[in-house]
């Protein structure tokens, strides 16, 4: 069974999605679900993008199955790796998604962090300190959404090149595969073709470099974005021959 490993429930600031609507539509789509809720350690805004993890695992820890597991997306910051390590080892999660929103104390999603910064020197930003997080951080699954910054970033252009910073994504990537970790194929724009055919070139440099695991995660916040794209994200995995796994327990299983 495929899983959809990246979604948000009521435990994210960001989302109002129950999670027995979550689990209804994914077994409706034949899909298994991991939920990643967002856990942001000194995150700008006082009490956003933290939650309780007692009452998380409370909660849901009825609803675990076969194919219903329960994760967490991480923030990885340089200013508090032991404090998410510990975290991280004081709960059973299933799985860990390491992603990066915050940059010199500035979630990415702010116009400010663009502000008096070409792209190059935004994304450069953004990826470098990517880098330096992973690095230190070896407590994650899969490294959620490298191309978060495409999102929000306020150019023309705002897709990520991977020629136009190599140098850097191949230090990236690097870390992720001698780790034997997971790239995560986020879906979400990749309708886009640009975005898939930008995210396939990533992909094969990961292969390249030693990589060979990958997870789907829809991002969802809403029931709608559930499994979206999962047709062009198993595509790109076979194109860059990389394998679709999910992680139950902290560990890799095959789809
Ligand atoms: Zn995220
Ligand atoms: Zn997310």
């Amino acid at each position: 069974m495929f899983f959809d490993c990246h979604i948000h429930s009521t435990f994210s600031t960001d989302s109002t999605m129950l999670i027995e609507n979550a689990i209804k539509t994914s077994k409706d789509k034949g899909l298994g679900l991991i939920v990643t809720d967002h856990m942001d350690l000194n995150y700008p805004i006082e009490g956003s993008f933290i939650f309780d993890c007692n009452n998380y695992f409370l909660e849901y820890e009825k609803y675990r199955s076969n194919d219903f597991l329960i994760g967490i997306e991480l923030g990885l910051r340089d200013d508090c790796i032991e404090e998410n390590r510990k975290l991280i080892n004081s709960y059973p999660f299933d799985y860990v998604i390491g992603s990066i929103h915050v940059v010199d104390n500035i979630d990415i999603f702010q116009p400010g962090f663009y502000e008096n910064r070409d792209k190059k020197d935004s994304y450069l930003h953004y990826l470098n300190y990517m880098y330096k997080c992973i690095k230190e951080s070896d407590f994650f699954d899969s490294l959620g959404h490298i191309n978060y910054v495409t999102r929000y970033a306020k150019y023309d252009d705002t897709e990520l090149y991977y020629n136009d910073f190599k140098e850097i994504i191949d230090e990236i990537l690097k870390v992720v595969a001698y780790r034997e970790k997971a790239i995560e194929i986020n879906t979400r724009r990749l309708e886009n073709k640009i975005t898939a055919q930008n995210m396939l070139d990533v992909l094969k440099r990961f292969k390249e470099i030693g990589g060979k695991y990958v997870t789907i995660g829809s991002d969802a916040h809403n029931i709608a974005s559930i499994g979206s794209n999962f047709d062009i994200a198993k595509d790109l995995a076979t194109e860059a021959d990389l394998k679709i796994v999910y992680f139950k327990n902290r560990k890799k299983q095959l789809d």
